[in-house]
């Protein structure tokens, strides 16, 4: 090894030594998060066009809890994706207090298992895109005050990009509580803000 190696070491591990700061959009900060939940995280908090991921410190796990209301998070880099849907348990279930009465557990498990079952039809992707959902986790969430929220997340694998194809959405086919229901779909380099209040609701992915 001459000098010029040994100097050119040192420039480089100096450089890592000074690198992770958070001034300007589009310079990434140090994470142990993978890339798709780093998405899901910038959707959440509305932060992606400044591009700094030291503002997940901030972030807020659940959002507001509306009644009727729900909010849908799509991240997908490449052919994998992550769905995340999180809405009050009035919407999604019809009621917040723990189930206690055989006709009430029927009616959660009966939701649940909707959710388990029924994503590769309320949030629709392009049939050639061939995508194959993968449940991740299903929960109720209970709060102070007598609330509870549904927090569930799927893991979405395609054979082919979602880019340029239509993404069709029937929530309220099976969750008709559901009268707002905010979506944020990250593929790519697609960013999409749309509500998809209605079943039929066609978002085109670019
Ligand atoms: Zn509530």
């Amino acid at each position: 090894m001459d000098d010029s190696n040994g100097i050119f070491g040192g420039f480089i591990f100096l450089s890592i030594l000074s690198a992770p700061s958070c001034r300007t959009p589009r310079q990434s900060c140090p994470t142990t998060l993978d890339p798709l939940d780093m998405k899901i995280q910038f959707l959440k908090i509305g932060v992606l066009a400044m591009g700094c991921i030291s503002a997940l410190a901030q972030a807020h796990e659940h959002g507001a809890h509306v009644h009727g209301s729900a909010k849908m998070n799509i991240a997908f880099d490449g052919l994998q994706g992550k769905v995340e849907l999180h809405g009050p348990g009035d919407s999604l279930i019809g009621f917040e207090y723990k189930a206690k009465s055989a006709a009430d557990k029927k009616k959660q498990a009966d939701a649940l298992n909707i959710l388990e079952t029924k994503m590769g039809e309320m949030v629709v992707f392009d049939s050639a895109s061939a995508c194959f959902w993968q449940k991740d986790k299903i929960e109720v969430a209970f709060e102070e005050g007598g609330h509870s929220d549904v927090n569930a997340s799927w893991l979405v694998h395609c054979q082919k990009s979602l880019m340029n194809t239509k993404v069709i959405f029937n929530v309220q086919k099976f969750f008709p509580r559901v009268k707002d229901l905010d979506v944020q779909l990250l593929v790519d380099t697609a960013q999409i803000s749309v509500e998809a209040n209605k079943v039929g609701m066609e978002v085109l992915v670019k």
